[in-house]
C-alpha cells in the first residue's frame, strides 16, 4: 500500500489544495498523511491565535478522519516558518517516519513567505531523507514523486502537467473541507467557491466531472526514451 504525503504551510492549504488528491489516493487503496508545518493560527480576523490555532488543529484532525487519512503537525508559528537546517531535518524525519511514495507540497511561485519556505524545506527534506549518510533516528527513505498543488496563493508561473480525476471523492473531500471555518468564508476569501469551481474547471479540461491539476517537479518532466 503506497503512501501519499501532503506537506503544507497551513492546514487550509493541505486540505483545500491537496486534499482531493490525497482522498483519491486513499480511494485507490493507498494511505494518506497530511503534515502541517504550522496551524495557520494568525489567519482569523477576530479570534486570537491561541483560540484559532486550537480550532484549526481540531478541524485538521476531523477532516483527516473524514478522508481516512492521518494528520501530523510540526509546531512552527504561522507567518514565521523558517527555512533552515532545523526545519529541513524536522521534515526529513517526518518523511522517514511515514515513508511516502509521493509527496505533494506548495509551488514556489507564491507571494506568501510560509509557502515559499515550505516549498524549499520540502525539497531539501526529500533530499536529506533519501541520503543514508544523513544519520537520524530512522533509516533513509527515497520519495519517488513530487508534485506541486494548484493554490490561488502560489499561482506565479504555475504550469500544471498532470490532471487527476477526483470525481469519486469530490463529495467526501467537500465534507472534509467543511470542517474549517475559513472554508466557509470566515477569514475573507471564498475558499469554498474557489476550490469547488476549480475542480469543475479542471474536470472540464480533463474530460471528467471533477479533477485536480498538479505540476511535476522539473526533474520528473524529463523523459528518457528509445522511441518517441
Ligand atoms: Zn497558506
Amino acid at each position: 500500500m503506497s503512501t501519499i504525503m501532503a506537506i503544507a504551510a497551513h492546514p487550509g492549504d493541505g486540505f483545500f489544495t491537496m486534499g482531493a488528491t490525497v482522498a483519491q489516493h486513499i480511494h485507490n487503496g493507498g494511505r494518506g498523511v497530511f503534515l502541517n508545518l504550522s496551524l495557520g493560527e494568525k489567519g482569523h480576523p477576530t479570534l486570537s491565535p491561541e483560540a484559532y490555532g486550537a480550532l484549526q488543529q481540531q478541524a485538521s484532525e476531523k477532516a483527516a478522519k473524514i478522508l481516512g487519512a492521518e494528520a501530523a503537525f510540526l509546531t512552527y508559528r504561522d507567518a514565521e516558518i523558517p527555512w533552515n537546517e532545523e526545519a529541513n531535518l524536522a521534515v526529513c524525519d517526518q518523511i522517514r517516519r511515514f515513508k511516502p511514495l509521493i509527496v505533494l507540497t506548495h509551488w514556489s511561485g507564491s507571494w506568501h513567505k510560509d509557502h515559499q519556505n515550505c516549498h524549499a524545506i520540502v525539497r531539501d527534506a526529500i533530499f536529506y531523507a533519501g541520503l543514508p549518510a544523513i544519520a537520524r533516528s530512522l533509516p533513509a527513505h527515497s520519495v519517488e514523486h513530487l508534485y506541486f498543488a494548484d493554490n490561488w496563493e502560489d499561482a506565479a508561473n504555475y504550469q500544471p502537467d498532470t490532471y487527476l480525476d477526483t470525481s469519486a471523492v469530490y463529495d467526501n473531500w467537500l465534507k472534509a473541507c467543511d470542517a474549517f471555518p475559513m472554508w466557509r468564508g470566515e477569514t475573507g476569501f471564498r475558499y469554498n467557491d474557489y476550490y469547488r469551481s476549480l475542480a469543475v474547471m479542471r474536470g472540464c479540461l480533463s474530460g471528467c466531472q471533477y479533477a485536480v491539476a498538479l505540476m511535476s517537479s522539473a526533474e520528473e518532466r524529463v523523459r528518457h526514451v528509445k522511441a518517441l
